[in-house]
């Protein structure tokens, strides 16, 4: 059941996998959107992900 949510809208943070309260969107290496939340976003950064 949880795959097919994933699919049309990851809703956790793409870094540390917990529910973002206010996520950034960025591209992955797959350039998939994924949302990245206030405390991963340094890291996300880090990692050259690209903002949405
Ligand atoms: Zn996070």
């Amino acid at each position: 059941m949880g795959f097919i949510k994933k699919l049309f809208q990851p809703k956790k943070c793409a870094m540390c996998g917990k529910k973002p309260t206010n996520p950034t969107y960025y591209y992955n290496d797959d350039d998939e959107k994924v949302p990245v939340c206030d405390k991963c976003v340094t890291y996300a950064e880090r990692r050259a992900y690209r903002k949405v």
